[in-house]
């Protein structure tokens, strides 16, 4: 019952009805070869497919099966329903990229099924309300009811912004409507253990325009914070009950949850005009971003819940950074950047590269859940066919008894290069950089924008206008913090750009290329002086890759807890790394008797050069130790 293209609803992630900057559809934006084509192909050749093959063989899927037949038997935890959801949001952002027929036909079988489960009134759950289970809603702490609906409905919102309105977005359609007699204002006064239906409400809203949606959202966000919540062994702060979100100063607690909410509360200050509650939750992830997050851009520094520690409380050898968590704050930082903010194009950036993208191995088959940023002692290697539990290896893993991770990538990659550009009423800002094309529409004139280079590698992007453009034309370019100055190069003649917004103004002619010149030189980088964990360490940044020292590339008597930075400290370039003189502390510190405080500083020890190369890929030749952070002698 597909209906013809509703172009209002057709976008990216994220369609604002009001908002400084508008993301760029997949018709209006595609990778055309670099780096991201590989990381696109990766996706939607391996790990789309992996994670669908994991669900239908160990039964997830088959759960929405089994409740149409009336049989409650559940595989897997309570929130599973939620990884179906969002493989079938990587497959609609995918399918709007790129047609597939094989793939279609598979999405178009999953959501049958889905939509086969979905009770007369609305409810759609696989481990609630059934023969056998526990009663609807009697769960709000651990159920994730809400939470699982959230995904159901993103799932659907991509879907409609690639152009089609049909199965799922009506499945949505009347879920929506249940959950507004349930938790309207005259429903249930609760909240989820879990934040996300705020977000998918909105954007469920925006893109079918259902003020009740959006008005749902504003509810959860400003219930939360008042105990409706029972207590849980973590606090409630584990799940931001503890304070009202407009009145807290810092997100706190479990990271993806509080990523997740500080989304939807933006989602919901944008919608209904609420500056000081936008105001809020920017201040929040300001301080976030400079107190409580690792080099990585991950965050998390608790493994046991999960959690954020206090400020600048960073330990390398126990970051949790969850791969999930670093999706929650690309989601965030999109938000914040359409409202115009400055700086969160830079944190999407190096939380992309370094912690989203280090999550996958090479082949697409395994994940990082956490991404240490030091790995003391070598791994041991999962087995490719055994579920594991979330973080108990030090290697990437095919599949978790919680597997958020794997799905949350493959939604992200299939939509990433819609948060490389957006578009204003006067012109085109570029945020991310690459290899891809733009064909838009700007104050009626279409536009066509290429963009090339070997970005991330390379340090020259070049854009060239395939149509004309007049001088009311406005070309916006980031100049990455890291890089601190860039040069922009227009028509023979240089100039100095200093990191944020650069803005060029038309006209253009057709065929004419801009470049943009950014240092690529390794270069050192030292740590803020209240994070105790890596006091006296340097790391190595090229461009916006951190690099990272992995054993493999050291001498084989070594591991990287055996060597420092040779204090003549020479750091070169190379390929897509950095060549760093090291020396081993030699001989091995002994290990002084307790309580250490007479041992001997270690001795100086031989000199070599080891490469370091770009932390998203270690791992990738088995069991090794690493660290990003490396010990200055002194
Ligand atoms: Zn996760």
């Amino acid at each position: 019952m597909e209906v013809s293209d509703k172009p209002s609803a057709v976008g990216g992630p994220v369609v604002p009805r009001n908002g400084e900057r508008r993301g760029l559809s997949p018709r209006e934006i595609r990778i055309t070869g670099g780096y991201w084509a590989d990381v696109k192909t990766l996706n939607r050749e391996a790990i789309i497919a992996h994670c669908d093959e994991w669900m239908e063989r160990i039964g997830w899927t088959s759960n929405f099966d089994r409740i149409a037949a009336g049989d409650g038997t559940h595989a897997g935890i309570e929130f599973v329903d939620s990884e179906v959801y969002k493989l079938l949001e990587a497959m609609a952002w995918q399918l709007g990229s790129a047609p597939d027929a094989a793939m279609e036909s598979r999405y178009l079988q999953l959501v049958g099924r889905v939509a086969a489960a979905q009770d007369e009134d609305g409810y759609l759950d696989t481990s609630f309300g059934h023969a056998g289970q526990r009663a609807r809603y009697t769960d709000f702490e651990w159920g994730h009811e809400l939470y699982c609906f959230g995904h159901l409905i993103q799932a659907a919102v991509a879907r409609l912004r690639t152009g089609h309105d049909d199965l799922l977005p009506n499945v949505a359609r009347k879920l929506v409507a249940h959950l507004w007699r349930e938790f309207g204002p005259n429903g249930r006064q609760a909240v989820c253990g879990h934040p996300e239906v705020e977000m998918a409400l909105v954007e469920f809203g925006r893109a079918t325009a259902n003020d009740d949606a959006v008005e749902l959202a504003r509810l959860f966000v400003e219930r939360r914070g008042h105990g409706l919540l029972s207590p849980v062994r973590f606090g409630a702060e584990y799940f931001q009950d503890d304070v009202p979100v407009r009145s807290a100063e810092v997100l706190r607690g479990h990271a993806v949850r509080a990523y997740y909410l500080a989304s939807g509360a933006i989602d919901v200050a944008v919608e209904t005009n609420d500056t000081d509650l936008l105001a809020a939750v920017e201040r929040q992830i300001e301080t976030t971003v400079s107190r409580r997050t690792y080099l990585t851009g991950g965050v998390g520094a608790h493994h046991l819940d999960e959690a954020f520690g206090a400020d600048y409380e960073l330990p390398p050898d126990r970051a949790y950074a969850e791969t999930c968590a670093a999706v929650a704050s690309v989601m965030a930082n999109w938000r914040l950047l359409l409202t115009g903010a400055t700086g969160a194009d830079d944190r999407i950036e190096r939380v992309l590269l370094n912690n989203v993208l280090a999550s996958p191995r090479q082949d697409g088959r395994a994940f990082f859940y956490t991404n240490t940023l030091h790995q003391r002692t070598r791994g041991i290697q999962p087995d490719d066919h055994t579920v594991i539990e979330r973080a108990e290896t030090s290697l990437r893993a095919p599949w978790f008894t919680v597997s958020c991770c794997p799905t949350n990538i493959a939604r992200t990659l299939a939509s990433a290069e819609l948060y490389f550009a957006t578009a204003t009423s006067d012109g085109i800002d570029l945020h991310q950089y690459g290899q891809y094309e733009i064909d838009t529409t700007v104050a009626s004139q279409r536009v066509r924008i290429d963009v090339s280079g070997d970005y991330p590698f390379e340090g020259a992007v070049r854009i060239t206008f395939a149509t004309a453009v007049g001088d009311d034309f406005r070309l916006g370019l980031r100049v990455p913090d890291w890089a601190e100055v860039g040069t922009i190069v227009r028509r023979g003649a240089e100039t100095a750009a200093p990191s944020g917004r650069t803005e060029l103004f038309g006209p253009f002619a057709e065929g004419e290329t801009i470049e943009l010149r950014l240092p690529m030189d390794a270069r050192i980088v030292h740590p803020h002086p209240r994070i105790d964990a890596i006091r006296g360490q340097i790391a190595v940044e090229r461009g916006p890759l951190v690099l990272a020292l992995e054993s493999t590339e050291l001498p084989p008597d070594l591991e990287v807890d055996d060597v420092e930075v040779d204090p003549e400290i020479g750091l070169r370039t190379e390929g897509d790394g950095a060549q760093l003189l090291l020396r081993s502390r030699s001989p091995k510190p002994q290990s002084p008797s307790w309580p250490y405080g007479s041992a001997e500083p270690a001795a100086p020890g031989r000199q070599f050069v080891a490469r370091l190369y770009p932390y998203s890929r270690w791992g990738n030749r088995g069991p090794s130790s690493m660290r990003i952070w490396i010990p200055a002698a002194p």
